[in-house]
């Protein structure tokens, strides 16, 4: 996993749930188009090389399922049941034949008739597995930028994401500030 995206949701497909960012304000897309996924399908190892360029539809779909895996998500999050829609979106690409490795007489390949939809296929089987007990109780969402992610620590009680942005680190200055600010002020800390 390399390239320009991040992948440290804790599962591949709580990281196509981060390909939107900046959740908790405007948003900011990071598939805007088919070469978009291509490179984001290739950098999560997802893709059959030479991947052929994906659709406008491919792109379509990869956020739709993007978001469904978003809203439930969020759906275990608040102990709510999931809408019968978003389940729909991810059981029937679950359903779909995903990649499947075939041997050259010297090693393997990895090939599907359609590779994107192959992709999107394990991705839903990957959300399916994220959003069922007993992953669904690591599901978290970082207070500062909304960003959801599984919790993979020993302890899980992991609070914010792992982002270079430093969620964490700027939530620890921001209450140490307005400690310090408090106790100028005389107030007890
Ligand atoms: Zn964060």
């Amino acid at each position: 996993m390399t390239g320009k995206h991040a992948f440290i949701a804790g599962s591949l497909s709580l990281c196509l749930v981060d390909t939107l960012g900046g959740r908790g304000g405007a948003g900011v897309e990071r598939l805007t188009g088919p070469e978009d996924l291509r490179e984001w399908l290739v950098s999560a190892g997802l893709a059959v090389q030479p991947l052929p360029a994906p659709s406008d539809e491919d792109v379509a779909n990869a956020r739709a399922l993007r978001e469904a895996i978003h809203r439930c998500g969020l759906a275990v999050l608040a102990k709510a049941p999931m809408m019968a829609g978003d389940l729909a979106i991810l059981n029937g690409w679950s359903a779909h034949p995903p990649l499947r490795p075939q041997f050259t007489g010297q090693g393997l390949t990895w090939q599907a008739r359609e590779p994107v939809k192959a992709a999107l296929s394990t991705l839903a089987a990957d959300a399916i597995e994220t959003l069922a007990p007993p992953k669904a109780a690591r599901i978290r969402v970082c207070p500062e930028c909304r960003m959801m992610f599984l919790d993979n620590s020993r302890a899980g009680r992991r609070q914010w994401c792992s982002s270079a942005t430093g969620c964490g680190n700027r939530a620890k200055v921001r209450s140490h500030r307005a400690r310090i600010s408090r106790s100028s002020n005389g107030g007890s800390p």
